[in-house]
Order: structure tokens, then C-alpha cells, then sequence
């Protein structure tokens, strides 16, 4: 008898002729995954993918598949040749374990039958098994509406018999669809915003910018850390960290006080648009949210929309903040997220900024500055980073 666990993808399957591409891709992600436990061998069979416990341990093998974009579901099942004796005995164990875990007092058996030829129809599978439970095991009933654990017989090339579903997020296999730049601050926005588009399928590089001296190294590794965790899910990814504080200086010297975060939020989104461009990026993604600060009312956001011509996801733009905080806890970045080291945006952030800022007025502020070849400046000088798996 072997014990394998059963992954199953949803959407994949929907789409026809690419079908192969998307599933080759979520096979090699989940191989990526594990690749550090050994050398597991994700496999296909009939729009499922298959890994063969073996000696591997098994909870850390289903701790990583979960989060393996693409994934619905996880289980982990007995597999033998088809036989109906057998079929009982592991039934029986399985109704036993689990109600070591917990307090059962009710369950109901569940058949599907793929192989056809079998002679027993599915129905005629699960009342034979269901009696033989009564019959062995006291103090429980059949429930077919609401039962406290589902065992589940397949019978296909072989049997199957598992009870536990461990959910996976969904969405698409990072890389099925496209490249976008994330502008990664060290808040607890921004990761979420990235996690939610990585799970759509795309592929991640991430843009950070700071204000070295004015930020200390420290905050420069919350975002490393930040962007690590990000990486469990979207796989090894580019990081450019960008210092603007020259563009900060300039703006500080030449434009009113209270432009300066919508005029520096314009700056960030221009150098990420011309980064992307040059590396064959699509898109970039944003944490804003409407109305979630100053620098977000839909003013706010329309004129710094405006300063760029690539597309701009902004996945949390009808979040609340509560909302976005639970994902984050969900994706286990707001911990990192809440440390309270300084950000670019705090250095220079004015006392009262404009929340109803005027295109025209910061273009015309805009226009005291020498944009293009500050951008170049701080490109020049930027660092890449390679952020892999912790
Ligand atoms: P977050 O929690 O993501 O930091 P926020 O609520 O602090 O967001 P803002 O500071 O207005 O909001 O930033 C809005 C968005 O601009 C962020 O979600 C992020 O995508 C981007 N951004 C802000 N600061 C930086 C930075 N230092 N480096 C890269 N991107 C940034
Ligand atoms: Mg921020």
C-alpha cells in the first residue's frame, strides 16, 4: 500500500488547448516547492498531480503545496490494488484515525467509481462499506447531509480511500501569465496587493525605494524579509531598491511643501513604468486603496495614475483596511509589516499635504524639475537583489 497525496487544480482544466501549459507549469512550481526535501517527483494522472509520500515528511510537503499558487486542494490518501476486502480494513482504519483526532459520531461514505468496468456501482460500494463500519465500530451513525467526517473510496486503476481535504488558495501557476512590477514598501499593504496578482498567474519582480541615510539598513531588510515571504508563493524573484533621495532633495528645494508625497508617489510610479519598459514588464501593482490617506483620495490617485501610460493594478482599491490586515495575516507578512522602522515616504512627508491635488498645478511643479534626468540619476545608481525561498 503506498500513501500519496492528491492535488487537485480547478480553473487549469477550463482552458483547453493551453491546458498542458498551465499544468506543466503548476507541476514544476510544486517540484520547485519541495525541491529542499528531496527529490520528489510531482507526477499527472487524469487532471490530477500525484507525490509519493515515501519516507518524505508529509506535513511539510502539504505545507508547501498549499501555498503553490494554482492548487485547490490537497489530500492524502491510502492507494492499493482493487479489492474489496481491503477496501473495508482501510476504511475501517481511516474512520479510526480520525476519530483519534476528534469527537465523531457520525460519517458517511462516499464512492466514485471511474473505472467502469468494476462490476459494483458506487451506491452499492458505499452501503456495503457504511454497514461494515456499523457492524465494527460503536457509537456511530450514517448522516449523508451533515456528517462529522466523509470517507472517500475511488476506484480507478487502483483504490483511493482518503478523508481530509486541505484547502489551497486557487488562482492560476505563477508564470502562466505574464511579468508585473510591484512596488514593494515595507507596509502591510503592498504585499498583499502583490500576493493577490501573483495568484492570478504573474510572475512578480518587485521595486523598493528608499532614503539612505535618512532609512537605516534595518528598514532596508524588513523589506528583504517582506519580499521573501512574498516569494514562498510567487517563486525566486528581482528586487531593484532604489535610492530617491536626491529626487526628494530637488523636490523639497523647488515645489511646495505639500506636494511632496504626491509628487514623489508620481516620481516612484515614472521610475518603475521605465524599468518595467526596459526589462519586458507588463504592468506594475500598487497597494492603494480609495481614501485610505491622503495620497489615495481619488484625486490623489488620478493624478498619479496620470504620470504613467503602462497599466496599473491596484488589487486592494476596494479593500478595507481590516480586510487587507487579515490577508496579511493570512499570508504571514503583517508581522513584518507592522515593525516600526522608518520609510522614504516619512523623511520628507509634509505637515499638510494636498488631498485634492490639481493635475495641472503639479505638472506645473513638475515643471521646475528636471524629471527625466533625475530619473536616470537614480537608476544608474540602483541595486539589484535576488530574493529566494527562506
Ligand atoms: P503600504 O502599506 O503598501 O506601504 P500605504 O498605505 O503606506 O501602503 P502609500 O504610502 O500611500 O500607502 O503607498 C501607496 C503604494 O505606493 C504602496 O502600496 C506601494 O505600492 C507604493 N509605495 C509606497 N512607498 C513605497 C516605497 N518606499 N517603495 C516602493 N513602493 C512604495
Ligand atoms: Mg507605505
Amino acid at each position: 500500500m503506498d500513501k500519496v497525496i492528491i492535488i487537485s487544480y480547478g480553473e487549469i482544466a477550463l482552458k483547453g488547448q493551453n491546458k498542458r501549459f498551465f499544468e506543466n507549469k503548476l507541476i514544476n512550481n510544486i517540484r520547485h516547492a519541495v525541491s529542499d526535501l528531496g527529490e520528489i517527483e510531482p507526477y499527472r494522472e487524469h487532471s490530477r498531480i500525484y507525490i509519493d509520500i515515501e519516507d518524505y515528511n508529509e506535513n511539510e510537503i502539504i505545507n508547501r503545496v498549499k501555498k503553490v499558487f494554482g492548487v485547490v486542494s490537497i489530500r492524502v490518501a491510502k492507494r492499493f490494488s482493487i479489492d474489496m476486502d481491503q477496501i473495508g480494513k482501510v476504511v475501517l482504519e481511516e474512520v479510526k484515525s480520525r476519530m483519534a483526532e476528534k469527537d465523531v459520531k457520525t460519517f458517511k461514505i462516499q464512492t466514485k467509481r471511474v473505472d467502469k468496468k468494476y462490476p459494483k456501482k458506487s451506491m452499492e460500494i458505499s452501503r456495503e462499506l457504511g454497514a461494515l463500519v456499523l457492524l465494527n465500530i460503536d457509537g456511530l451513525t450514517v448522516d449523508v447531509h451533515n456528517p462529522d467526517i466523509i470517507i472517500n473510496v475511488e476506484i480507478r486503476n487502483k483504490a483511493f480511500v482518503h478523508s481530509k481535504r486541505i484547502d489551497g488558495y486557487g488562482g492560476l501557476p505563477v508564470g502562466t501569465n505574464g511579468k508585473a512590477l510591484l512596488l514593494l514598501s515595507g507596509g502591510i499593504d503592498s504585499p498583499v496587493a502583490g500576493w493577490l496578482v501573483g495568484k492570478r498567474g504573474v510572475a512578480i519582480t518587485a521595486i523598493h525605494f528608499h532614503s539612505h541615510p535618512f532609512t537605516s539598513e534595518r528598514a532596508k531588510e524588513k523589506v528583504i524579509d517582506l519580499a521573501r515571504n512574498l516569494s514562498i508563493y510567487c517563486g525566486k524573484f528581482e528586487m531593484y531598491s532604489v535610492n530617491i533621495l536626491p529626487i526628494q532633495k530637488e523636490i523639497n528645494e523647488k515645489c511646495p511643501e505639500s506636494e511632496m508625497t504626491i509628487l514623489s508617489r508620481r516620481f516612484m510610479m515614472k521610475i518603475a513604468e521605465r524599468i518595467a519598459l526596459d526589462k519586458g514588464i507588463d504592468a506594475l501593482i500598487t497597494g492603494e486603496s480609495i481614501g485610505q490617506v491622503a495620497s489615495q483620495t481619488i484625486h490623489s490617485l488620478k493624478v498619479t495614475n496620470a504620470a504613467v501610460d503602462i497599466p496599473v493594478f491596484r488589487p486592494l482599491i476596494a479593500m478595507d483596511k481590516v480586510d487587507i490586515i487579515n490577508l496579511a495575516k493570512e499570508i504571514d507578512t503583517y508581522e513584518t509589516s507592522i515593525l516600526p522602522y522608518e520609510d522614504c515616504c516619512t523623511v520628507f512627508s509634509p505637515k499638510n499635504p494636498v488631498t485634492q491635488p490639481k493635475l495641472e498645478n503639479i505638472l506645473k511643479s513638475e515643471n521646475l524639475l528636471d524629471v527625466d534626468g533625475l530619473i536616470t540619476e537614480v537608476i544608474e545608481d540602483m541595486e539589484l537583489i535576488t530574493i529566494e525561498l527562506k
